[in-house]
């Protein structure tokens, strides 16, 4: 009979909303994943051994085999890079990195040491994802119109780092629009205009716009807002020769032509974690860099204005 491979013992590295909310209820779901320790400054989990600092947990007799790095961006590299040389496997949460520049260090290690190292994009794995790219795959698309705006005092409270520099203020949301953008289009996006509206008492933007285009010209709007109150918008719209086609809830819905498709429930962190259990039984790595890229070239292209202070 053949032998099941030994579950993927994983270490949680930052205790915060996303570990606590997704991580660990993702990890409980998925077969041949299991929650080996937490590393955190502030907290532990009760029966699972836990410790202030990742560095603690290499020191220690605890053995584990891969992280799950869900702290904040600014101090991703260091982590991984710890990770990686210590001869774990590594899952990084979005945004992979605070730069584009750090990721590619991270990637040789990778390869050299034959591990998996995962830039993760939660939103890829919503319920329309993978519906919508398989239609638009046989379209002509005129247009793509992005709406993705939340109100950052109900989703990130007393989440500090998100306006400091590396935090992507707005584009921490909008990300996840470019990571669905950048799976479900024929042809990759390329970022042409931005403007950046930034509170004066902070380092990152509550508010941008991007223009991006394609090879064939295709025009493509984006327009984040961290400020929206009320109802919450997470939608993306696109033009194409056989009608509209909508995705919206954060592409946990579908419509074509006006007619909602069925869909699943959206489950996007087990499926995240099923592919990372894949990833690692195939010692293959999956670092798609194009939406950090995209956010990246905004920051490059950007007009800049000041926002009122912000205040939580
Ligand atoms: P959070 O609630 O602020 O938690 C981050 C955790 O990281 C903190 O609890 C802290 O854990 C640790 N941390 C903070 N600063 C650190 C530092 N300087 N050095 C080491 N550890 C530090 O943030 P979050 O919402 O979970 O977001 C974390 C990541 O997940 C971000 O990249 C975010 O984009 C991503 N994400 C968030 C959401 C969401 O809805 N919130 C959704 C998807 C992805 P300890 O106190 O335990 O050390």
């Amino acid at each position: 009979m053949p032998t099941r491979p030994a579950p993927i013992r994983i270490a949680i590295v930052g205790l915060g909303k996303i570990a606590r909310d997704q991580h660990l209820p993702a990890i409980d779901k998925t077969p041949g994943i299991e929650l080996a320790a937490i590393v955190s400054r502030n907290a532990a989990l009760p029966g699972t051994p836990s410790f202030p600092h990742l560095q603690d947990l290499l020191a220690s007799d605890t053995p584990f085999d891969a992280v799950a790095l869900c702290a904040p961006p600014q101090v991703r590299h260091a982590q991984a890079a710890l990770a990686l040389a210590a001869g774990k496997h590594v899952l990084l949460e979005k945004p992979p990195g605070a730069t584009t520049s750090e990721l590619e260090p991270l990637r040789a290690a990778a390869a050299h040491a034959r591990l998996t190292l995962f830039a993760s994009w939660h939103s890829r794995f919503a319920a329309a994802v993978e519906p919508a790219r398989a239609r638009l795959a046989g379209r002509l698309i005129h247009a793509v119109r992005i709406d993705w705006m939340e109100d950052v005092r109900v989703w990130h409270p007393g989440q500090a780092w998100i306006f400091e520099p590396g935090g992507l203020g707005v584009f921490d949301p909008g990300i996840n629009a470019l990571s669905i953008l950048t799976r479900i289009l024929p042809h990759p996006p390329f970022v042409t205009a931005a403007t950046l509206q930034t509170p004066e008492n902070k380092q990152a933007p509550s508010a941008a716009t991007i223009d991006l285009t394609d090879a064939n010209g295709l025009p493509i709007r984006a327009e984040f807002d961290f400020l929206q109150t009320g109802p919450q918008t997470w939608d993306i719209e696109l033009d194409t020769d056989q009608g509209p086609l909508r995705l919206s809830h954060g592409a946990s819905r579908l419509t074509d032509n006006g007619q909602p498709i069925p869909m699943p429930e959206s489950a996007e962190y087990p499926g995240l974690y099923r592919h990372f259990r894949d990833l690692v039984a195939q010692r293959r790595s999956d670092l798609d860099l194009a939406p950090l890229a995209l956010v990246a070239d905004a920051f490059l292209l950007a007009r800049r204005s000041s926002a009122p202070p912000f205040h939580e």
